[in-house]
């Protein structure tokens, strides 16, 4: 008899791979089931033709040593360590960022900077500061209205969609890391002894890409006796008195059906909360709390020269882009593209599952994005190798004024079933890097291993009734097999 304690994870992206690596480790059954063919989720590395892509770069940086210390045991020394260098391409210039300040004010005319350090004083001396309700009162708060409008809001608004005066504070707490524009100027002079994510300079980088994270992750989950059912999507959750029955639909067509005592979901929380049957009420709160995720384009470009520039990632916040961000894979590493004669380069185009730019024809994104390149000086049209185009549904929570309520009330109407856990940045709503999915998994394994051992207690007391749902995670070994293929790292985004 089996008397390991059952997991279903939902989504093999990292946080469902770091979930089912340590649950193994801690002798638990553990099935993942994941919807594409292959694992990563966002933080795959896809190779076209010999140049490796990440989906979106992906740098690799923790203020906690126990999770720099995890990823180092994983990698061993496929982990390199990175000089960063990043700009922002503002007025037809590129200016240093994070800003140095007095520096990035040197783009501007006299006038325009010394407006820029009154209005900081201004807003630093105002009297009734008030809440920081939204994105663009936090900004305003500690940078004033010039800066905000010069460097902030409108990259703010490509990423995310809506103004920033609708987009919550919490955003900016968490993402712009340096408090206001005195600590800039400070640290433009004095180096920061504890950087926040947004100001290193320096990251860690898996020298064949991001990818290699979560594929490494997964062949060691695989060889702990765990199991993943690629090309295999979500479609019925039903909670009983002591377990979840959880049915699947294989890109065969095929169902399978699995009981299990702990469900952990990384998937995005309307698709969790549609697959409850209907007279649990799961709709009516999803209806009542609309959660939006922004959508992302990535436009992969190969290119006959050796560089674009020295960056590896670069903002383009100005109208005239189609893209917000681009990164250039060689400049995080060599290996990144066949030769040292070529180069490449990912756009990335934000959008909303329901804007226009999501349903432009690939041709229709490419030229664009190429026209621009060339508008900068980047790139001639002899010099085009290839270019291909990803597209990415749910790729950030979106961070709106009410998210956090409506957050809560989702999470509050879930909390009625408490082996039913919520992870990472796609499943928990939680705006995270990679560094904080695994860190904030680790944190939960201490409350999962107390219910792994609760449950051995149990199959002492009572055998008889465990024997009677114990399930076998290999009952179709055709799957199982089939969930090999995930590690063909060509692997094409849905
Ligand atoms: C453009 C961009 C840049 C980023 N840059 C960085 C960076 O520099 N550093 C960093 O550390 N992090 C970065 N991140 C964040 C990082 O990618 C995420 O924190 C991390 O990958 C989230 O992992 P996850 O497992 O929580 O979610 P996901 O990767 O979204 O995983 C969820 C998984 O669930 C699967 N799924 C969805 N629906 C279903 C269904 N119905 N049935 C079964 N499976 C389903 C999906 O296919 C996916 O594999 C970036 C993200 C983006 C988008």
């Amino acid at each position: 008899m089996n008397n390991r304690t059952r997991y279903l994870i939902l989504g093999a992206g990292i946080a469902g791979l770091t979930s089912g690596l340590e649950l193994i480790k801690r002798d638990a059954d553990v099935v993942i089931i994941e919807k594409n063919n292959y694992v990563g989720g966002l933080a795959q590395t896809v190779i076209r033709e010999g140049f490796r892509f990440d989906l979106g770069g992906h740098r690799f940086h923790s203020n906690n040593p126990e999770v720099v210390g995890w990823l180092k045991n994983l990698l061993g020394e496929e982990l390199i360590t990175v000089n960063r260098s990043s700009r922002i391409y503002i007025g037809g210039k590129f200016v240093d960022y994070p800003l140095q300040i007095p520096g990035a004010l040197g783009i501007f005319p006299m006038v325009e900077a010394f407006q820029m350090g009154v209005s900081y004083l201004r807003s630093v001396l105002a009297v009734n500061k008030g809440e920081d309700r939204s994105f663009e009162d936090w900004v305003v708060r500690r940078f004033g209205t010039k800066v905000y409008d010069a460097f902030f809001r409108t990259y703010t608004e490509k990423v995310w969609g809506i103004p920033c005066n609708e987009l919550s504070a919490d955003w900016a707490a968490m993402r712009i890391g340096i408090p206001n524009l005195w600590e800039t100027f400070k640290h433009s002079i004095l180096p920061y002894k504890d950087p926040p994510a947004t100001a290193i300079s320096k990251f860690y980088y898996p020298i064949n890409g991001f990818g290699s994270i979560p594929n490494r992750i997964a062949e060691e989950f695989i060889s702990g006796g765990g199991k993943i059912f690629t090309n295999t999507r979500l479609d019925r959750f039903v909670p009983r008195a002591d377990e979840f029955v959880v049915s699947v639909k294989t890109g065969a067509g095929e169902n399978l059906e699995f009981s299990v005592d702990h469900v952990i979901s990384t998937i995005p929380l309307p698709v969790l909360l549609e697959a409850f049957p209907l007279e649990l009420g799961s709709r009516n709160i999803l209806k009542n709390n609309p959660l939006d995720y922004r959508s992302l384009i990535c436009v992969l470009i190969t290119a006959r020269k050796a560089q674009f520039s020295p960056d590896n990632w670069t903002y383009f916040p100005e109208k005239e882009s189609i893209f917000g961000r681009t990164h250039e894979p060689k400049n995080w590493s060599l290996q990144m593209t066949p030769d040292s004669k070529v180069t490449s380069l990912c756009a990335e185009i934000f959008t909303g599952p329901n804007e226009p730019t999501w349903f432009k024809s690939d041709d229709w994104l490419t030229q664009k994005t190429i026209q621009r390149l060339n508008e900068i000086g980047w790139l001639e049209k002899e010099e085009l190798i290839n270019n291909w185009v990803i597209r990415i549904p749910h790729a950030y929570p979106i961070y709106d004024l009410g998210y956090r309520d409506k957050v809560e009330r989702i999470r509050h109407f879930l909390q009625q079933w408490k082996n039913l856990h919520l992870l990472g940045r796609t499943g928990a709503f939680k705006y995270m890097n990679s560094d904080g999915v695994i860190d904030l998994f680790h944190k939960s394994i201490v409350k999962f291993t107390f219910k792994v051992v609760n449950r051995c207690d149990q199959v002492e007391t009572q055998s008889k009734t465990l024997t009677s749902i114990t399930i076998s995670f290999t009952q179709n070994p055709k799957h199982f097999q089939s969930s090999n293929h995930m590690f063909c790292q060509d692997a094409s985004a849905g």
